[in-house]
């Protein structure tokens, strides 16, 4: 009895997680800090600034594309708290995507990183970037919802909702995965710039978000040939036209019925 219980909510938590792939997939965007928080700074140029601006093309590709809705966390220098975004994404959102842009004491470090979910301990370079992504806001001080309808029953079991509970982390962990391989390759394909590599962090936004998230950097703003080119208009085009593209392929790739296993 108890086995056919499991899998009937099984079934249904699955269809209840997935981002939809019928309807138009609500995509939240999140460009990086903003207002008194400019993030990695070099001379003039604020990270804040790159963020908006790159997110900006992105929601302008994405809201001609009649397969998304789009939100963003911010439309303009203003401040946003870590909480407030995660509480938007966790409200609207089919996906999650936070951009921003690296710093590092080595001025020769350059290219993008893509961090998803945090599940493997994680290491002091990772820690380190996370401390200054998170706005010194604890990992654990923002719980996310639950997302499943099936939770909302509060007569479950403890078992039940605690089994539920880790599928429903296991296939955001899946999802945020995939997306974090599409932006990866979306940077392969392009020559001009490769992806450096996908990571894991434990970064306040993907990890209080209850929808498949990923954090993209999308270049160092202390090396200076890459600042030059991440304040230049085209690269910006350029990487919004990766990160699209990206975005796309991982809607595909859920609407396929080949890989339904995915879902
Ligand atoms: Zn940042």
């Amino acid at each position: 009895m108890l086995i056919r219980i499991l899998a009937s909510l099984l079934l249904y938590l699955l269809f209840a997680t997935t981002p939809s792939t019928s309807l138009a997939m609500h995509v939240v965007l999140d460009p990086g800090h903003g207002g008194r928080d400019t993030g990695a700074t070099q001379g003039k140029i604020a990270e804040s600034e790159i963020t908006l601006k790159i997110a900006n093309i992105v929601a302008k590709q994405l809201l001609n594309d009649s397969r998304f809705t789009v939100s963003l966390t911010r439309k303009d220098d203003s401040y946003i708290s870590l909480e407030e975004r995660a509480t938007i994404a966790n409200k609207k959102g089919d996906l999650f995507l936070s951009i921003h842009v690296n710093s590092s004491t080595d001025s020769r470090v350059h290219g993008q990183e893509i961090y998803f979910q945090n599940q493997l301990p994680p290491n002091q370079e990772s820690l380190f970037l996370a401390s200054r992504e998170n706005q010194n806001v604890k990992i654990d001080r923002y719980v996310p919802k639950a997302t499943s309808p099936a939770l909302a029953n509060k007569k479950l079991n403890a078992d039940v909702r605690s089994i539920i509970e880790d599928l429903e982390r296991n296939h955001r962990f899946k999802l945020s995965g995939l997306l974090a391989e599409k932006l990866y390759y979306s940077w392969q394909d392009d020559s001009q710039q490769k992806s450096n590599a996908i990571r894991q962090a434990p970064f306040f936004v993907v990890s209080n978000v209850d929808k498949p998230s990923v954090l993209i950097e999308v270049g160092y703003l202390t090396n200076a040939r890459e600042a030059k080119k991440l304040m230049s208009p085209d690269h910006q085009e350029q990487i919004a036209d990766n990160i699209y593209r990206a975005i796309l392929s991982f809607k595909e790739s859920l609407d396929k019925p080949t890989n339904k296993s995915l879902n």
